[in-house]
């Protein structure tokens, strides 16, 4: 047999070739399932472009064949993975929002969905439509709750993690897209999508601000999400002035010292605008600017700002501050001042008072006397439910009974101001009584600690146990030793322990006057405001919040004490030669 030539093999094998390709190309135009085939070896083989066509032509005739949009919408979301893989970005977005919004979507496990969500959302920022995208994560942002704000959650595994984890996957798309020199611009929408946007961006940014890496995406989203509030509400607005205080400091950790000064100069002159030049509330950006001359090593600059801010202080919570504080209305205030100093009027009662026996809190007498009761006091913003007196006394209670193995129980609670009349008309000036109207027991508020039956000492582990724990639960001691606050010559009282809030209680033990709780209390906006803008006096500064009592100064207060002379002026000429001159001025 002669042997046939390889040209025929050849040529036997391309007339098949060519039959076989003929007829699968018709099959490619007419059989969607041949289509998709073809789409799914391409897909495999890392050939979007190619896929995308057949996958596309695959969808048209199934959509021709009357194919509903839910049976359709797996395949049109594979089909937008090839269409994003060949970077046509607006197509995979609409093809996955068709698939999105389908039931086979909703039918799909929770996370799937997620993923699906976050495809299109970063095919969305490729596409240019970084509004849809910022969208989406911040609404990741708040459905991850806890987890987003603390950086790691407790349960890695949980779906608030889940969450937060596809928020910092895809911050650098957006810092690559928002990465250019000029600030974004929100496409001409109107004034509420402008802001609903700019809101988005805030806390988007706000989230890359708090993570490792994230400065660069902070900063672009931060910065347009500021130019947004400027052009829509005005630079003025306390929204806009606002973001300066989580914009700034990324600019000053990217090193962008002249942005973040001329930011924080903005932010200035909008407060000053707005309260006025002498307002305690400009520290907080005089103390930030200050920062940043200090970082830059203009070092004079800083040192007249932060003079500056004392004076400010100075002025605002003088004794004219403190006057203030003592005379308004405190009947129900938890942080309301009680001595000799500062007396409380003989019809003063609090209308919230509980029995201690209920919350579980150990007494001494029986159950059903007034003594036994005290107040329901709730920190502010607090539910009083459970932040409250006696649940934060039963507490402390058990704690230290636990420490120290004390018995420990509630002496004396509250005393309305006529059992507190008797009581001392009784006792005189012996003992343990004060007199009418200068008791924190008329408040309800305070507690006599008992420990095995009689007062609490000094030497008691339980007593170390409250004076290391008892500000955690909201309580302080009142009368500290060498106090002055009731007549008789010594009033230190170990047991007695004062409610004033699980914060104010913080706020005391950490830059509280030392043993001066009502001073203390008296002052306590000027410590919190000086808290709120992280000024705190130098080591063997005068405390500023802590006055004389208006009681001992009457005569004295009328002198005013002098200003440094020229001090202001010169501040007032840095802040204005800074703004004027911007970054210029060294
Ligand atoms: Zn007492």
């Amino acid at each position: 047999m002669a042997l046939r030539s390889p040209i025929f093999f050849a040529g036997a094998f391309l007339l098949l070739a060519i039959a076989y390709l003929a007829y699968f190309n018709v099959a490619l135009r007419t059989d969607p399932a041949a289509a998709e085939s073809r789409f799914n070896l391409l897909l495999e083989a890392d050939a979007p472009r190619r896929a995308a066509a057949h996958g596309e032509r695959a969808l048209a005739m199934r959509i021709n064949n009357g194919e509903s949009a839910d049976t359709l919408a797996e395949f049109k979301a594979r089909i937008a993975r090839a269409q994003i893989g060949r970077d046509n970005f607006k197509r995979g977005v609409d093809l996955l929002g068709d698939a999105l919004a389908s039931d086979w979507a909703q039918d799909l496990d929770i996370r799937e969905r997620i993923r699906l969500q976050d495809e299109r959302a970063r095919a969305e920022i490729l596409a240019g439509d970084l509004e849809g995208a910022v969208a989406v994560y911040a609404s990741f942002i708040e459905l991850a709750g806890d987890a987003a704000s603390r950086g790691a959650a407790d349960n890695p595994d949980s779906l608030d993690a889940f969450y937060a984890e596809q928020v910092a996957d895809v911050r650098p798309l957006f810092t690559k897209t928002l990465n250019h020199a000029s600030p974004y611009e929100a496409l001409a929408r109107g004034r509420e999508a402008q802001l609903a946007t700019a809101n988005q961006m805030a806390s988007l940014g706000s989230f890359y601000a708090m993570r490792d890496e994230g400065a660069y995406a902070a900063a672009a989203l931060l910065s347009a999400a500021y130019h947004i509030r400027k052009a829509v509400l005005g630079g003025d607005h306390q929204d806009t002035v606002q973001l300066t205080l989580i914009l700034g400091p990324v600019f000053a950790e990217m090193g962008r010292l002249d942005d973040a000064e001329n930011l924080y100069l903005d932010a200035f002159h909008a407060q000053e605008r707005a309260k006025g030049s002498n307002s305690p509330d400009l520290s907080l950006y005089i103390k930030l600017l200050a920062g940043i001359y200090e970082q830059q090593g203009r070092m004079t600059e800083a040192q007249a700002l932060y003079e500056h801010m004392r004076s400010l202080f100075q002025d605002a919570f003088g004794d004219q501050r403190y006057a203030v504080n003592r005379e308004r209305d405190r009947r129900t205030d938890v942080n309301r001042p009680v001595s000799q100093y500062f007396l409380l009027e003989p019809d003063y009662a609090p209308t919230d008072l509980v029995s201690a026996a209920q919350y579980s809190i150990p007494i001494s007498k029986a159950p059903s006397v007034d003594e036994m009761k005290l107040r329901l006091a709730a920190d502010e913003g607090a539910d009083p439910r459970e932040a409250n007196l006696p649940a934060r006394l039963a507490q402390l209670v058990s704690l230290c009974r636990s420490e120290s193995g004390d018995s420990i129980s509630l002496r004396s609670g509250y005393r309305s101001y006529e059992t507190q009349r008797i009581l001392y008309q009784r006792n005189g000036r012996r003992g343990t009584v004060t007199p009418p109207g200068m008791s924190e027991h008329q408040t309800g508020l305070g507690a006599d600690i008992d420990v095995n039956n009689r007062f609490m000492r000094p030497t008691d582990r339980s007593y170390q146990c409250f004076e290391e724990n008892a500000f955690r639960f909201g309580f302080i001691l009142s009368y500290p030793p060498g106090n002055d606050y009731l007549p008789g010559e010594d009033s230190h009282e170990p047991w007695h322990w004062r409610y004033v809030g699980v914060q104010t209680a913080h706020l005391y033990r950490e830059a509280g006057p030392h043993q001066k709780p009502q001073e203390f209390l008296a002052a306590l906006p000027c410590y919190q405001e000086r808290a709120a803008s992280g000024y705190f006096p130098a080591a063997g500064e005068p405390d500023i919040c802590l006055g004389q009592p208006p009681l001992l100064t009457a005569a004295a207060s009328a002198e005013e004490t002098p200003q440094p002379p020229g001090e202001k002026d010169n501040s007032a000429r840095i802040l204005n030669d800074a703004a004027g001159n911007g970054r210029t001025q060294r």
